[in-house]
């Protein structure tokens, strides 16, 4: 059974030696990883190739490009991040100075996923690094050569002292999450994420959950089905629709079921120009396990079309399942492969019911050219991210945070939000011995004038509009001047 004590504590003393907190040490680890995308792009390739037979331009895009301008992002922002953030004051305050600082939290413990099995280990791990922490990798024994190749590389490039790279399975987890660390940061299926997040408690160690779900799809009346159905085939056929905020099912009402997949077909055939099978921009499902897992959700519903199966190559088409109910086994966890059920519904309020009828969802997606429609959705429902009128891209934009809610996940990153999600924020408040007798009212002997007093500075008054907002300052003023005995002719003007 594997021992991982020395292997963190030892990590630990480094993160203890300060190295880790200077702007240099963390630019530099961002210019090891930027360095492992740039010069090593190849080799990512090829081993995402080997996993999951991911199209180059899948692995350049989602994979190397997302990650290259989350690195340069970082390095953009860095300093500025870094800087304490000043915060409002009260009256009670006015003196003093007072910020947040953003601290690194320690040791943290990075456990990645298979589907993209580069980005979501080096995402959290620059943000990690970059807000100052030490880190443990375990990127996912699933895609087991991307796995090797982040073990062979991340030496190569980062400090070996700070980064380590954990590589095996469930024993191997299972011995790291017995070890006490000051974050862990989980990609992965809901039930390991109780496994985490039980395993985190033991410590009180603070958990980010990226987990998933069913994200559903509503489609409205009178939307373009072209445009729609292009979009929607996209997400369903990236990464063999192994994708976390991949649409999951579709809801519409039943006029437009045809239609749509009439669209659905014609953006198949346009992307592939026959067999997806024969095309290299086509992936594979990662192992047998889950080719057996989705191929058994065949038997929902009504295959409009697609549903091939070559087990030896663990290749399933792009199938459209249509008159699908909400008990079949296809609605009842994520589908995590190239399968897209619908389900016909009388309007966007049913959709509504069965949306909140389910988990929160990690996206939620709204085709509808009715902003009456979008803005219902919106507000009836709770998801990790909604996306009007495309699918997945709001994973892409990094001021954005990407995370779930409820049972799609706890916390979120992409951007700023990492280096918020790896920083603790403590709280400064820094006075001055000088200038007591102001502090006098909340000394004992307490009195109903001080406590008068200390009442009226404290409470927040309600918002007021007008002149009446500048009455504070007067009043403020005036206690300035006489507390401070302020000579009448300093007050005058020149
Ligand atoms: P996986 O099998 O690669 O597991 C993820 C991690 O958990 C791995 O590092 C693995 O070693 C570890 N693990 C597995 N079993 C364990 C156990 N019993 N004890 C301790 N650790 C264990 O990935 P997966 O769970 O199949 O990933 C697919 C799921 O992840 C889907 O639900 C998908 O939606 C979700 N996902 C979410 C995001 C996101 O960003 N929100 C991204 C990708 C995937």
């Amino acid at each position: 059974m594997a021992n991982y004590t020395e292997l963190v504590s030892g990590v630990r003393k480094t993160f203890l030696s300060g190295k880790t907190k200077t702007l240099a040490w963390r630019r530099k680890q961002l210019d090891g990883i930027l360095k492992i995308l740039t010069e090593k792009k190849d080799d990512i390739v090829e081993a995402l190739k080997k996993d999951l037979h991911k199209p180059k331009m899948e692995t350049l895009v989602f994979e190397v490009s997302l990650a290259t301008n989350e690195v340069i992002n970082t390095m953009n922002n860095l300093e500025e991040w870094m800087k304490p953030e000043k915060v409002k004051k009260g009256l009670l305050n006015m003196m003093d100075t007072c910020y947040i600082r953003r601290e690194p939290l320690g040791t943290v413990l990075i456990l990645g996923a298979w589907n993209y099995p580069l980005q979501l280990t080096l995402l959290p791990l620059l943000g990690a690094l970059a807000a100052g922490n030490c880190a443990i990798l375990k990127p996912s024994e699933v895609a087991e050569n991307t796995a090797l190749l982040l073990e062979k590389l991340i030496p190569q490039y980062l400090d070996t002292e700070c980064v380590k790279v954990v590589n095996g399975g469930v024993p191997e987890t299972t011995a790291l999450l017995k070890e006490r660390f000051d974050h862990i940061f989980y990609t992965g299926n809901s039930m390991v994420a109780k496994i985490v997040m039980k395993a985190a408690a033991e410590n009180l160690t603070p958990v980010t959950l990226e987990l998933g779900g069913k994200s559903p799809v509503y489609i409205d009346r009178g939307c373009d089905l072209s445009v729609v159905g292009r979009r929607l085939m996209w997400g369903k056929v990236c990464n063999a629709g192994q994708t976390c905020v991949a649409p999951d099912y579709v809801l519409c009402p039943q006029d437009v079921q045809e239609p749509l997949i009439e669209k659905l077909k014609s953006a198949l055939d346009e992307f592939y120009k026959g067999d997806p099978a024969e095309s290299d921009d086509y992936g594979r499902i990662i192992n047998k396990r889950h080719f057996e897992r989705v191929k058994n959700l065949l038997g929902s519903g009504t295959v409009a079309f697609g549903g091939d199966l070559k087990p030896e190559e663990l290749y399933i088409s792009p199938t459209v399942i249509k008159d699908v109910k909400l008990d079949d086994p296809v609605m009842t966890n994520e589908i995590f492969g190239p399968l897209l059920p619908i389900v016909t519904v009388k309007n966007e309020d049913e959709a509504i019911d069965i949306i909140n009828s389910r988990e929160k969802p990690l996206a939620l997606y709204v085709f509808s050219t009715n902003k009456n429609v979008v803005d219902k959705i919106v507000e009836q429902t709770s998801s990790g991210g909604f996306c009007v009128n495309d699918v997945m891209v709001h994973g892409g934009l990094e001021t954005l945070p990407f995370g779930g809610v409820g049972h799609s996940g706890m916390g979120s990153y992409h951007g700023h939000h990492t280096f918020d999600t790896f920083s603790h924020k403590r709280a400064c408040l820094l006075k001055d011995l000088k200038m007591d007798n102001v502090n006098q009212i909340r000394y004992p002997p307490y009195t109903e004038k001080k406590l008068s007093w200390i009442t009226w500075i404290m409470q927040k008054k309600p918002k007021r509009s007008g002149i009446l907002s500048f009455v504070p300052f007067l009043l403020l003023g005036t206690i300035f001047a006489v507390v401070f005995k302020v000579p009448h002719g300093v007050m005058r003007s020149p």
